[in-house]
């Protein structure tokens, strides 16, 4: 058997009801010869543990994901928006501890939704841009501050995050062409569109841009049959709204790419629904791309759907395909069907019985 041990972070706010969600549905997944058996352990870190231990991510957390884990999925973090002395969020930590350098966000439509129709996967670059957190303040001769951050754009994890987006690109393109071309929402050659502002940060957005297009230049064999263009990330976040459906694959910088896909997230409905996972060579942690929702935190209105699909998609990069698309069949069941649903999407359900529904549909 193929025996699979995971850790559960649930951290802050709603992630403590969603996690258990994902949990509940991979525990539900009808067993099969190739099927992972899962093994789960539970992991601290967050907000709330900072405040009653004074360390936002513990080295023991590390240590076992490092040591017993082939993966992870993770709630969210409350992380305030003044500075706390001691304390940095835990998943940008978290991310850099095990080398995750791509945030992988597919956000689609539901077919027969009704909703605007779009079906694009957003590469966000997951290791540096502003995130690297060099910020300091000095005083101005007035004795007014004035606040710097340094921006890092590498050519080394510009280009892996290029990979990962042309590869993803081939690799939704296999997909594709296994279901008909009638339910097929992206019809043309596979695409990655590359954001930027280089028409202004000449220099670090200049070199995320250059390098990225170098990856296919570079590699005409293997990325020849996928098409690439760029969007100045003013004028995408425009055309995403109008026209959601001219994208495929997106690859955009760390805070871009964060940007983005909130935005990308009003277009099918929901922050609720959105998931990702954080991806390196060795390692893979699901993620809602939601935060921690204080507003309704422990109210069991969370939309555990984000969660849920993070699961599929550490299942899927973990290699296990097949099981990932059990997942994304039996949510998108329940979402067509649209009877059981959380406030967020106009429903009155809880997280308990959207959960148990799309369980119910494994
Ligand atoms: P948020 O994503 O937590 O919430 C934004 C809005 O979407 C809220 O109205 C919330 O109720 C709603 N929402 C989010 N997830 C939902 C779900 N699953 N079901 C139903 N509704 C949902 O963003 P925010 O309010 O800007 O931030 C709250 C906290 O989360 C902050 O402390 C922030 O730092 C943190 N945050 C963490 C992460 C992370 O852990 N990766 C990401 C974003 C924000
Ligand atoms: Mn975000």
């Amino acid at each position: 058997t193929n025996k699979v041990t995971i850790g559960l972070i649930p951290a802050d706010g709603i992630g403590r009801e969603v996690i258990p969600a994902a949990r509940q549905v991979l525990e539900s997944l009808p067993k099969s010869e190739s099927s992972p058996q899962f093994n789960f352990i539970h992991l601290d870190a967050g907000f709330e543990h900072f405040q009653k231990h004074g360390v936002a991510l513990p080295e023991e957390t590390i240590t076992r994901l490092r040591g017993e884990c082939q993966g992870a999925l993770f709630g969210a973090v409350s992380s305030p928006s003044h500075k706390v002395a001691g304390y940095s969020s835990p998943i940008v930590a978290l991310r850099k501890h095990l080398d995750l350098y791509a945030n992988v966000r597919p956000v689609a439509s539901v077919a027969g939704s009704g909703q605007k129709q779009l079906d694009m996967l957003i590469i966000r670059e997951n290791t540096e841009c502003l995130y690297i957190k060099q910020e300091r303040i000095e005083t101005d001769a007035n004795g007014q501050k004035v606040a710097y951050a340094d921006r890092k754009i590498s050519e080394y994890a510009s280009r892996r995050a290029g990979q990962m987006a042309f590869n993803m690109a081939l690799m939704r393109d296999k997909l594709r062409s296994q279901v008909p071309a009638s339910e097929r929402l992206w019809q043309g050659k596979p695409k990655v569109t590359i954001v930027h502002k280089s028409n202004v940060l000449s220099v670090t957005d200049g070199l995320w841009r250059e390098t990225v297009r170098s990856v296919k230049e570079n590699n005409p064999q293997a990325y020849g049959g996928v098409d690439m263009d760029e969007q100045l990330v003013d004028s995408m976040v425009y055309r995403m709204f109008r026209e959601p459906e001219a994208f495929d694959v997106v690859v955009a910088p760390n805070l871009y790419g964060d940007i983005i896909s909130d935005g990308a997230a009003a277009l099918v409905g929901s922050l609720g629904l959105v998931p990702s996972a954080n991806v390196g060579d060795h390692f893979v942690v699901g993620e809602p791309v939601h935060g921690s929702a204080p507003d309704i935190a422990g109210q069991q209105k969370a939309n555990p759907v984000a969660a849920i699909r993070s699961a599929g998609l550490l299942l899927e990069h973990m290699g296990y395909a097949a099981d990932a698309a059990k997942i994304y069949q039996a949510v998108d069941g329940v979402l067509r069907e649209g009877q059981i649903k959380t406030p967020d999407l106009g429903g009155k359900s809880t997280t308990q019985e959207v959960t148990d529904a799309i369980c119910k549909r494994l």
